[in-house]
């Protein structure tokens, strides 16, 4: 008999209809013979309200509090789901985090899984029932209720099938699969049947929100079966899996980008040794983490010096760096919070020379002006205005003929 960890996010259960037809899904897969454990995201805009409801009441709530009304939209879908598998014969039982026992560290809205104790969940499964488990949610050793971060039910199925071993970790979502950009932004973008873990963990984490990172750096880590499909359609979806002889000979995989940054400069500061350690010192103080460093050339004998944040903390980073301006000799300081980083992502990249220069001149011949530069063994990133992104990812989707198999 095989075990399944299916997790189903927020659009799946959006609805109370869409929640009875989740359930229809579970038991139709329990018929075929297999074990379940299910994994439920809130109900769809639900954590967003409740963070609006926060903010509403209090500028900056204490994170813990924050943890405590976060987790009960989870809460909400876990028992609906129940209810509704119930109702149609199924025998379920669902589980908190803290119920079925997630232990996470005490890092509040961003926690860590340390341990997960699935003695309640296989006494349940060898019962025949149907478990169903919040996701995002776990509880520190204290008993506080912790959350994983947006997208983090991704995580809990993850866990829960490498703690359980379960045969596959299925993650039902309201796209058919990993495609080569978001398919809401290009029309051309192609489904990949499979992809590695190495590129889905640099496709999240520059951008790419269809997994959250921290679950593709657990399968990875755990060797766990992990398969992003369609709640709403039938199909193979799209796994993700170590690199083998099989896979696509792909130059890249695919496009992500990221529209939660800013950008700041500091123009001219002395160029001596410990400058980029006084601007960006504060910054971290201030527990604001830093994505892209550039600093340029002295001409004279001062440089620019920019860098990008998440653009939440752009206020706070400004702020930070106009109150050091007098103190590091800097001439002035400039930002920008309507930038987006588009990114190039393939491990074929690294046995092929002239992808970033062929990457540059077809951004130049759509127009299209770069801001800033990064790039890595298998990446390569380049920060643009905004209102560029859909054209940028189009030409570049186009340029490198993504929308097309590669040839076996
Ligand atoms: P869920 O609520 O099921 O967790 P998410 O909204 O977190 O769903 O993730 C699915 C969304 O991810 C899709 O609707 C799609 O717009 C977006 N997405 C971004 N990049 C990609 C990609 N490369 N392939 C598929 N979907 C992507
Ligand atoms: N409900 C949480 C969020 O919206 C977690 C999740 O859906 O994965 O981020
Ligand atoms: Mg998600």
């Amino acid at each position: 008999m095989a075990l399944y960890v299916h997790k189903y996010g927020g659009t799946s259960v959006g609805t109370v209809e869409r929640i009875q037809d989740v359930a229809e899904k579970i038991i139709q897969a329990k018929r075929a013979g297999d074990d379940l454990v299910v994994v439920v995201s809130a109900m769809s805009g639900e954590t967003d309200r409740l963070l609006g409801l926060a903010h509403q009441v209090q500028e900056r709530p204490e994170p813990r509090e924050l943890d405590v009304l976060l987790a009960t939209g989870e809460q909400v879908t876990i028992a609906l789901l129940c209810m509704a598998l119930e109702v149609k014969g199924c025998a379920a039982s669902s589980y908190t985090g803290a119920q079925a026992r997630i232990l996470t560290d005490a890092a509040h809205t961003k926690a860590r899984i340390l341990d997960i104790d699935t003695s309640r969940i296989r006494r349940d499964l060898s019962q025949d029932k149907v478990v169903v488990v919040a996701g995002f949610q776990g509880v520190n050793e204290e008993g506080h209720i912790t959350t994983l971060g947006r997208g983090g039910s991704d995580t809990t199925a993850v866990a829960l099938a490498a703690t359980l071993q379960a045969d596959e970790c299925r993650i039902y979502t309201d796209v058919d699969g990993v495609y080569t950009t978001d398919p809401r932004i290009e029309s051309k973008a192609r489904r990949l049947e499979r992809i590695t873990f190495e590129e889905m963990l640099e496709l999240a984490s520059l951008g790419s929100k269809v997994l959250q990172i921290r679950a593709v750096e657990f399968a990875g880590k755990y060797n766990v079966p992990l398969r992003v499909l369609s709640t709403f359609t039938e199909g193979e979806g799209t796994l993700i899996t170590y690199e083998d002889e099989t896979m696509e000979e792909a130059l890249i995989s695919g496009i992500a980008f990221n529209r939660d940054e800013a950008k700041l400069t500091v123009e001219g500061v002395p160029d001596r040794p410990g400058i980029a350690a006084a601007i960006l010192g504060p910054i971290a103080d201030a527990n604001i983490e830093v994505d892209m460093i550039v600093q340029n050339v002295a001409e004279d004998e001062s440089t620019d010096f920019t860098f990008t944040v998440h653009r939440n903390d752009y206020p706070r980073a400004r702020d930070i760096l106009d109150r050091a301006r007098d103190d590091l000799g800097a001439r002035k300081v400039t930002g920008d919070d309507r930038i987006v980083k588009i990114s190039l992502v393939g491990v074929g990249m690294r046995s092929h020379a002239g992808i970033a220069s062929k990457m540059f001149r077809v951004l130049a011949e759509a127009g299209i002006n770069i801001q800033m530069i990064s790039t890595s063994e298998i990446k390569i990133s380049v920060v643009l205005d905004e209102d560029y992104l859909q054209a940028a990812v189009h030409t570049l989707h186009e340029a490198f003929e993504l929308d097309q198999a590669p040839a076996a």
